[in-house]
């Protein structure tokens, strides 16, 4: 890290965010609706936010919230290149449905640079890497210059998701990490979608509760955990933007 990085995050977390304030953060949103944490994070921060999304239920319905409220919060998705079609489709439809742009954020490193660079089908051999390079960097990158990011991580998602705060401090991008559904079920976050008629990833219905890249993703058997289907087979449940333990770590 050159002076001048250190400079800026000295700055972030003197200036924002110290341990007590983020407790007290997290008391007093504790019972809030997503809305008045969303509302509160524009009023206070405006773009120097970024809402990050994936497509998935959590996103969409928080996209509709920032879409319908007018608040111009930027809303970005980490490209690795290697979505389903139908995840592009999506993509393209929420914007059109929002009247809204998604922030493209990716590595310059294309797949097939990456399979000269580090051989082919780095994710079987080498999934921590493979995540660090498509996701894990393109973020911090993002991030340099933000103060908050947004995200759709909820408790019920899976055990490594379970002690999810509504506000926390994400060392490795170093910013306050907000996670305003940090509280909701699944067959919350479906009843909304279904109540507002919200478009969402057709594969959802076809065995695939939680989506990501395609040679990672696969279809769940009924009763299977909602993430069950993420790097099956592998000893990897998380990309490492959200558990920096489980990417390659060499920032
Ligand atoms: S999810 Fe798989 S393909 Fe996508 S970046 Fe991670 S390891 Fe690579």
């Amino acid at each position: 890290m050159t002076n001048t990085t250190d400079n800026v995050s000295s700055e972030k977390i003197m200036k924002f965010w110290d341990k007590d304030e983020i407790r007290h953060l997290n008391e007093q949103f504790e019972e809030a609706e997503p809305y008045s944490v969303l509302k509160w994070i524009w009023e206070n921060f405006g773009d120097e936010a970024a809402m990050g999304t994936g497509f998935g239920p959590s996103g969409i319905l928080l996209t509709h919230i920032v879409a319908k409220s007018d608040f111009d919060l930027p809303i970005f998705y980490l490209d690795t290149g290697l979505f389903f079609s139908e995840t592009y489709k999506l993509r393209d439809e929420l914007e059109k449905k929002f009247d809204l742009s998604f922030v493209r954020v990716s590595t310059d490193l294309s797949v097939k640079d990456q399979e000269i660079e580090y051989g082919s089908e780095l994710w079987k051999r080498n999934p921590n890497k493979c995540c660090f390079l498509r996701k894990v960097l393109p973020l911090k990158n993002y991030m340099a210059d933000k103060k908050v990011w947004i995200t759709g991580v909820r408790r019920s998602q899976s055990d490594t998701r379970k002690d999810t705060q509504l506000f926390e401090w994400d060392p490795l991008n170093e910013v306050i990490k907000v996670n305003p559904l940090a509280t909701w079920t699944t067959q919350d976050v479906w009843a909304y979608i279904r109540l507002n008629e919200l478009p969402y990833n057709p594969l959802h219905d076809d065995g695939y509760p939680s989506i990501g890249c395609i040679p990672c993703t696969h279809r769940v058997q009924p009763g299977d955990h909602e993430r069950a289907g993420r790097w099956g087979g592998l000893d990897k449940t998380e990309c490492g933007i959200h558990l920096p333990t489980q990417n390659d770590g060499s920032v």
